[in-house]
């Protein structure tokens, strides 16, 4: 199985193996990711033109493009340099001209020989009201029109392709379609009435009108099922390698937990207990935990790692969450270390600012097993800082790993469970395709008792009542969020910068009072900056995105968000989400440049609408689809030629659970759909999920 079925060796072959493709086109053809006579199977057409035969141009309404059977009268040559030759033609009710820019004489004559007939298409246009038809698409002997299909599918092209190539090139590779057995299920083909594999690659290429090119026609619609398929059995196949692998069982015996939960002012809500319940079941079995907390801000995701930490110590072992940056573990510590004083429990921090004997010390206590619970950024994962016995990793993740770094962390063989956690709500579909290999528990529902964050939008030009508005509300002893877009005075970006608003909002609150952090400060300061803002100390912290993620601090109830149109939705989700935490009625101010492009005003508008994390990200990928929203290169989501992850979102909740049935009842894929499956992951080029087979 390691090596690539003969069957599937056509379609794998060079490019210029197929009918009118030479080096130069296959180059043409590499532009639009097309490398294998298998990349055309999957480039489907995005449109069609109607090619149905008319009596006359004069049945349609001009401009369109038209197909007519003309007889063809005179040449007229260029009258100039510059100028086009023009040809004369008749059909069945009127004259009008084919122009050519640029005509070979001899090549036209060939072409359109004066006083015989030809089918011709193309567009016509009315030019100094002479109907005209310039560089026609198609000009054929009427005893070959018959080829010419009624609705001509239209591809993706480069620079160097025309459609004429890629048809030509997608018809050879057509001819090279391996005999397949049904690797989907077929309850389920039956249900959805989908061609079998090959009817379907054949059915895509030749649509009969725009019907068949909709997401919803049954061969397209079986084609991304196959390519989500694919992916999901990859991520299925990871999975279930990694929960064979050596797990630990972590039972407590809900001592610690209880002492915790008994200390806090609040009951979990319904979504933290299932999660924790969820957590604790899993943790509690021999394979491994590869589990993802989803949840918005402000759901109560720390408390829920804290409790899975505490299982962790119950069992006499010890727990560690990393996040992605030095101001986020420390306001993971911040946020755990009362927690850990409730349960009785050693926290310490670990990040690549400890040094010396300090870190020694750390370091040697963490390996004696005296610290239950390490909280740290990348740093935790250095080769010297062992644990006495690691029994389970919370990761914070934010988007930083992708589901190729996450699994060779996996698989990097600490035995510990591991918990990833992600404070960006994605939809359902992105989160299956992203996160596939997970089991997901979801906190889809907020602490209650929490208000509504008031939000409004307000130009730029009436900056001043906002700062007067601050005023009196930093006089009320309230706190605010100033976020700014960027940290330096860029010439060609016109975004106002955190340090110059810093200066100018120094100067109206006075020195002392306001604060600023950014990315490119150092260390130190930014932490420094921070901490004066968490103790009060300042009033007002001038930011950039910095502050996105994680950051708590429940007296600031003011948001204002300066360039706000120029943040994507759920960047504005996420630092709105700052403010809200604590009892004071919050607000969010978001300050927009006027004029408002269209997308802009819509993002606005959406975030006035909702707080609904999930709601909000739905739109956003609605807005501006799958790659855009995850960030492709980073998230490790696969480029999908066919699915489209926002219009046939239905398909990967049906591929993953189907992927996930296959592999329980055939985990080495050798049943006689097994086998069709493998072929199935050859085709989609599923390397990994290839090697994961051998070695399984
Ligand atoms: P997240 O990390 O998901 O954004 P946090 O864990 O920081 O959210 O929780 C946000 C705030 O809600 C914290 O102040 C936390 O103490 C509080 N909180 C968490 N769970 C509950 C609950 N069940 N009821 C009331 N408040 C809660
Ligand atoms: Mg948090």
């Amino acid at each position: 199985m390691s090596t690539r079925p003969p069957e599937l060796f056509p379609l794998f072959a060079a490019l210029d193996t197929l009918p009118g493709v030479g080096e130069k086109t296959a180059h043409a053809f590499a532009q639009i990711g097309v490398e294998r006579p298998r990349d055309l199977l999957f480039t489907l057409p995005h449109s069609g033109i109607d090619r149905r035969p008319r009596r006359s141009i004069r049945e349609v309404v001009l401009p369109a493009t038209v197909t007519v059977e003309v007889e063809v009268g005179g040449h007229l040559p260029a009258r100039a340099k510059g100028k086009p030759t023009r040809v004369m033609v008749r059909d069945a009710e009127t004259e009008f001209q084919l122009v050519f820019f640029h005509a070979k004489g001899d090549w036209l004559e060939k072409q359109l020989p004066t006083g015989q007939r030809r089918v011709i298409s193309g567009r016509v246009e009315i030019f100094d009201g002479v109907a005209q038809m310039a560089h026609p698409d198609h000009i054929l002997r009427p005893e070959d029109a018959r080829d010419l299909p009624a609705f001509e599918p239209v591809y993706p092209l480069s620079s160097g392709l025309t459609q004429r190539v890629v048809a030509r090139a997608v018809q050879g590779a057509l001819t090279r379609l391996p005999q397949a057995a049904e690797w989907a299920d077929p309850a389920l083909v039956a249900r959805e009435g989908w061609p079998a594999w090959a009817d379907a690659v054949a059915r895509a290429h030749a649509p009969h009108g725009s019907d068949d090119l909709a997401p919803t026609a049954p061969a397209r619609a079986r084609l991304a099922y196959d390519e989500l398929f694919a992916h999901q059995v990859t991520l299925a196949l990871a999975r279930s390698q990694l929960r064979r692998a050596k797990g630990r069982v972590s039972r407590g015996d809900g001592a610690l937990r209880a002492r915790t939960l008994a200390a806090l002012p609040f009951a979990p809500t319904a979504a933290q207990a299932r999660a924790m319940a969820e957590i604790a079941a899993d943790m509690g079995s021999a394979a491994r935990m590869n589990r993802l907390l989803q949840g918005d801000v402000g759901s109560g995701k720390t408390l829920v790692a804290f409790m899975a930490l505490l299982v962790a110590v119950e069992a006499g072992g010890q727990g560690v969450m990393m996040a992605p940056t030095e101001i986020l573990a420390r306001q993971h510590l911040d946020s755990l270390a009362p927690l850990a004083q409730a349960a009785g429990v050693r926290l310490e921090i670990l990040t690549g600012r400890d040094k010396g004997a300090e870190r020694a010390a750390k370091l040697a206590d963490l390996a004696a097993g005296r610290i239950a619970i390490l909280v740290g950024t990348h740093a935790v994962f250095q080769r010297e800082v062992e644990f006495a016995d690691l029994r389970l990793a919370v990761v914070d993740e934010q988007h930083r790993f992708g589901v190729a770094q996450r699994m060779e962390l996996g698989a990097k063989g600490r035995a510990a469970d591991m918990l990833v956690m992600t404070a960006t709500p994605i939809p359902r579909s992105l989160s299956l395709a992203q996160y596939g290999d997970m089991d997901v528990s979801l906190l889809d529902e907020k602490p209650p008792g929490r208000k509504p964050v008031k939000t409004a939008l307000i130009s730029t030009g009436r900056i001043d009542e906002v700062v007067a508005h601050l005023r009196r509300a930093l006089a009320d002893g309230r706190q605010a969020y100033w976020v700014c877009p960027l940290v330096e005075d860029s010439e060609t970006v016109d975004l106002t910068s955190a340090e110059e608003r810093f200066r100018a909002l120094r100067v109206a609150f006075g020195e002392g009072v306001v604060g600023l952090v950014h990315g490119q400060l150092p260390a130190a300061e930014k932490d420094a900056a921070m901490a004066a803002f968490v103790a009060g100390r300042t009033r007002l912290l001038v930011a950039t995105t910095v502050i996105e993620v994680g950051v708590n601090v429940p007296n600031a109830s003011i948001m204002v968000i300066e360039r706000a149109e120029s943040f994507g939705l759920a960047q504005l989700h996420q630092l709105r989400g700052r403010v809200g935490r604590g009892a004071a009625e919050s607000t969010c101010l978001m300050l927009y440049q006027s004029p408002l492009t269209g997308s802009g005003e819509r993002r606005l508008q959406i975030l006035r609408e909702t707080e609904d994390g999930f709601r909000i990200a739905e739109e956003d990928l609605a807005m501006r689809g799958a790659g855009d929203v995850l960030g492709t290169a980073q998230s490790g989501l696969p480029r999908f030629r066919v699915a489209d992850l926002e219009r046939q979102a239905g398909l990967m909740a049906v591929a993953q659970s189907d992927a996930r049935a296959l592999l329980a009842a055939d985990p080495a894929l050798e049943s006689p759909r097994g086998r069709a499956v493998r072929l199935l992951l050859w085709l989609m080029e599923q390397d990994r999920a290839i090697r994961l087979i051998s070695v399984g």
